[in-house]
């Protein structure tokens, strides 16, 4: 049987499959397969040839019983309404693991940025905010940057709701430059946390960081951001690391300001002179201690999980793994580290953003820094703490299941008591 690629899907089964251990009720599970709210709007935008071009954009509120929705906002040519449903789904349960005020939600427009100049832009972004503004708000849903959006893009939606709603609404919105109160911290805050998690997840595992072997998948912010900090942190080795057109390999080990330079120089990593060239996916089968995936989608799949030879994989990117694979991965021992956790320290500095908003008063580096290592580590240690209950019951379930019993029960908890079941 062909295998299910179908994000929405995936992430509805691995719901089913956490309901069915933790005995979940009936009725909440029925309110948890489906997303609370969906809007999907036609949305005019006026183009440099004075035309009018007409995008499809998508908001959906997965749930917010614990707090008002939380999620980014992508540009994609191949951006999808099951792709949102998937990713809204996956931020209700990293912001519930978490433990954070907030529910789970995820936008997106279906367009090219590279086709597009700044001002075409600027007029997609200010439309986006004019379409969906009744569902969004810093009580109700509020967004952030991901996938080809970046903090220019969070500026001017500021701007736009603001001004439609007659007053400064700064914390409508996350991942917003530091001039108009961003958080010390952001940028580099996913990857960072993914790391608090590695350091854990070793540590655990009696795995010497110092001189490990690292791969990565993805050069982009999650990736770069991962290679510096490995290198930096723990004096780990970053042996090998791809973009969209393949990867580099060495044994030695690969040096993090050259492997930039070559990427802006030649515009992909196979510029780096002095390693093996690989292809993406030789590069997920390379001998390591730890791999990274740092991409896209559905890249561990049960056509390659048996044949993945790392001790830990630190799921960075959204959905990296599929639910066939992470049972050949638990089979062959690899310590999988779900995504939802890894890489929740975007949203965990979102909401500091947000928290730093309401209250008017802000915080230093190394305060956010401080605050994020404590939540995430809390998360992994709860996780950790869910296995081995479940192991006292005669349960063995994953860390992926672990830490869906976790978000989900507490998802659950609130709706139960809010009275919505
Ligand atoms: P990005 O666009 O900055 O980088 C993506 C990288 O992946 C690029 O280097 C690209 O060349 C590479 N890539 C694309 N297709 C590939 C393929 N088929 N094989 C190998 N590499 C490929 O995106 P990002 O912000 O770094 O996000 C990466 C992943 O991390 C996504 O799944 C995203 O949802 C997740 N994530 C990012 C953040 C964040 O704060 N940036 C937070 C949470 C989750």
């Amino acid at each position: 049987m062909a295998e299910e690629l179908n994000p929405f899907k995936i992430a509805q089964r691995q719901l089913d499959d956490a309901a069915g251990i933790m005995g979940l009720d009936k009725q909440a599970h029925a309110l948890l397969r489906e997303p609370m709210r969906t809007v999907v709007a036609n949305i005019p935008v006026k183009m440099r040839d004075g035309t009018t071009k007409a995008f499809t954009g998508f908001r959906v509120m997965y749930n917010n019983a614990r707090g008002p929705g939380k999620g980014g906002i992508r540009f994609h040519p191949q951006e999808s309404l099951d792709t949102v449903k998937a990713l809204s789904a996956w931020m209700t349960w990293k912001c519930s693991l978490a433990n954070i005020q907030f529910g789970g939600a995820k936008g997106g427009v279906i367009c090219d940025t590279k086709t597009m100049n700044p001002q075409e832009l600027e007029n997609l972004s200010r439309a986006y905010m004019r379409a969906f503004r009744n569902v969004l708000g810093p009580n109700i849903d509020v967004p952030a940057p991901d996938v080809y959006t970046t903090p220019q893009i969070m500026a001017w939606m500021m701007d736009e709701y603001s001004k439609m709603s007659g007053q400064d609404e700064f914390g409508m919105i996350t991942g917003k430059p530091l001039e108009i109160w961003g958080s010390e911290g952001r940028f580099d805050s996913t990857a960072l946390g993914g790391m608090y998690v590695l350091r854990e997840a070793a540590k655990l595992k009696k795995i010497k960081m110092k001189n490990a072997k690292v791969v990565i998948q993805g050069f982009g912010n999650a990736g770069t951001f991962a290679f510096d900090l490995a290198t930096k942190m723990f004096g780990a080795k970053v042996v090998a690391i791809s973009d969209s057109t393949g990867g580099v390999y060495s044994d030695k080990g690969l040096d993090y300001a050259k492997l930039k330079k070559a990427k802006d120089e030649t515009g992909s990593v196979q510029g780096y002179k002095g390693a093996q060239s690989v292809t993406n996916e030789e590069l997920l089968e390379l001998d390591a201690d730890v791999l990274i995936p740092a991409a896209i989608e559905n890249q561990i799949t049960q056509k390659n999980a048996g044949k993945i030879n790392a001790k830990i994989l630190l799921e960075l990117a959204n959905g990296p793994v599929t639910p066939s694979a992470d049972e050949i991965l638990i089979q062959n021992g690899v310590f999988d580290l779900p995504d939802f956790l890894v890489n929740s320290g975007g949203v965990i500095v979102s909401y500091f953003e947000w928290v730093q908003n309401r209250g008017g008063y802000y915080w230093g580096e190394n305060e956010v820094y401080k605050k994020l290592d404590t939540i995430i580590t809390k998360s992994f240690n709860d996780m950790i703490q869910t296995q081995k209950d479940y192991a006292g019951k005669g349960k063995k379930i994953s860390p992926r299941m672990a830490a869906y019993i976790i978000a989900v029960g507490r998802v659950a908890a609130a709706m139960k008591v809010r009275g919505w079941y």
